[in-house]
């Protein structure tokens, strides 16, 4: 296991946040998407970063339905996804 975290992350937060792509593009059996449904409804952080990804997704939505996206948009999704622990590449 990676030591860079400072804590350890439950295996069910970790199996949404694997998952929650899948999960918000629909593709999930409806099994799956219900038991993440069920994690999400009682763990305000796999809430939080459902709800995250979904802002996310919508942000890049806008951008492919604009065409062209601003550098200050890209800049700040950028910034949303540094601020949740990514880095790119
Ligand atoms: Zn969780």
């Amino acid at each position: 296991m990676p030591e860079t975290l400072n804590r350890a992350i439950p295996l069910e937060c970790l199996h949404v946040q694997q998952h929650v792509w899948d999960y918000l593009d629909g593709r999930l059996p409806s099994q799956e998407t219900a038991s993440l449904q069920l994690h999400m409804a009682e763990c305000s952080e796999c809430h939080d970063y459902s709800n995250f990804q979904q802002r996310f997704l919508q942000a890049l939505a806008s951008l492919r339905a604009r065409g062209r996206a601003p550098w200050h948009l890209k800049a700040r999704v950028a910034d949303l996804l540094a601020s949740d622990g990514y880095s790119p590449g």
